[in-house]
């Protein structure tokens, strides 16, 4: 079956003035389900266009099951893609579009029939058959679509933002369905999405890119845990982690904010400059009362209270003018609020905590960041440390 490699795979557009997709290096294993997931621009859909043949490769190689298909021609490589308008011909009925590319290919009349109602079966379109697209819904056009892919019976599917047409409810439906549907198949596929939240439910492995650059390629728990730089560990998790600018004390077991000490569960790797960015999740930030702690901590006035019961972010705005919090760089994590907050970003911390046990709007409190969880980056290169 389908395994699927990439060397160095670079495309450029506009005579190299454009670099879209920057030397990818990717081995994407027989049946695994991978989703591509970074901010729109990043190059996903290039790289899709060109695994699958339909964009000239600018330099390295697709492998597909060993074999190096530079020079095959899509129809050849056996790889069935869905695209985000789902593509489907208006004026056939949804039988005669999933039948089509099997009728282009000169399949026997028995052997069409026989694979569009195994796929109106998996895919529960059997009563639909016989209308056009414009006769359904969103959420039944996406499967017509996954129907034309499915009965190629192809080495690999290839998912460009399948789901991004669709209203909310649908999508989180339609996404467990993908995956049930994977299970079932078992045929190696790759999806592609911007958003952060489906890559992490969907994907065995996760290659997260920025700027046509391969970021970190890991299994959805590692790159909640262990995000390898300061982008990955930005894009990755809603609300998207706090970032405060730091430096690392001598014995490397402490990062000094502004006035405050905090301390490491275990010693850090020392950093280049000594200045750090230190890396907290809102769920691995914790509180007291102000009035409770002794000095050398990190203080704050709650800011803003959003509860999303059985939860509530809760944004603080720092009292020492000379702790940084940095933004991360294109984190367009989506579902983030607290855009309502008037503290500046520089400025602010979120928390995310049991909506019982939130602290009251405009009470002052000292955080209490889990040390195993904090996380260290490089301040010049944002590498992780
Ligand atoms: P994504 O799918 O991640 O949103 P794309 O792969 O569509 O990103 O695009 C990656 C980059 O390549 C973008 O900067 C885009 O503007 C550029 N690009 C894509 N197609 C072309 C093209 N045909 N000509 C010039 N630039 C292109
Ligand atoms: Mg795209």
């Amino acid at each position: 079956m389908g395994s699927i490699v990439l060397r160095d795979l670079s495309k450029t557009y506009g005579g190299g003035a454009i670099a879209a997709v920057k030397s990818v290096n990717l081995e994407i294993g027989d049946g695994e389900f991978v989703v591509f997931v970074g901010p729109s621009g990043c190059g996903k859909s290039t790289l899709l266009r060109m695994i699958a043949g339909l964009e000239s490769i600018s330099g390295g190689t697709v492998e597909i099951n060993g074999k190096v298909v530079n020079e095959v021609a899509s129809r050849n490589r056996d790889i069935a893609m869905v695209f985000q308008n789902y593509a489907l011909y208006p004026t056939m009925t949804v039988r005669q579009n999933i039948a089509f590319a099997l009728e282009l290919r000169k399949f026997p009349q028995a052997a069409i029939d026989e694979r569009v109602n195994e796929a109106a079966r998996i895919l529960d379109l059997k009563d639909l058959l016989d209308r056009k697209p414009g006769q359904l819904s969103g959420g039944q056009r996406q499967r017509v679509a996954m129907g034309r892919a499915i009965v190629r019976h192809p080495q690999a599917f290839l998912l460009d933002e399948p789901l991004s047409n669709l209203d909310a409810k649908l999508r989180v439906q339609l996404r467990a369905e993908l995956g049930r549907l994977h299970q079932r198949l078992g045929v190696t596929t790759i999806h592609v999405t911007h958003d952060q939240v489906e890559a992490m439910t969907l994907g065995s492995r996760v290659a997260v890119f920025s700027r046509g650059t391969l970021q970190q390629y890991d299994t959805p728990q590692k790159l909640y845990d262990a995000p390898k730089n300061l982008f990955v560990a930005g894009f990755i998790g809603s609300p998207a982690m706090n970032f405060l600018e730091g430096a690392l004390g001598g014995n490397a077991d402490a990062v000094q904010i502004g006035a405050a000490t905090i301390r490491l569960g275990a010693p850090a790797a020392a950093a280049q400059s000594g200045r750090v960015v230190v890396g907290v999740r809102p769920e691995h930030l914790g509180w007291r009362p102000w009035e409770e702690v002794p000095s050398g901590v990190l203080t704050g006035t709650v800011d803003l209270v959003e509860t999303i019961e059985p939860e509530a972010y809760v944004t603080i705005a720092l009292d020492d003018p000379s702790a940084r919090v940095r933004q991360a760089d294109e984190a367009v994590s989506s579902g983030t609020p607290n855009g309502a907050s008037a503290v500046p970003a520089a400025q602010r911390v979120q928390m995310r905590v049991p909506a019982r046990a939130a602290p009251a709007l405009g009470q002052k409190v000292a955080l209490t960041p889990d040390p195993e969880r904090i996380r260290l980056f490089d301040a010049t290169g944002g590498a992780a440390l």
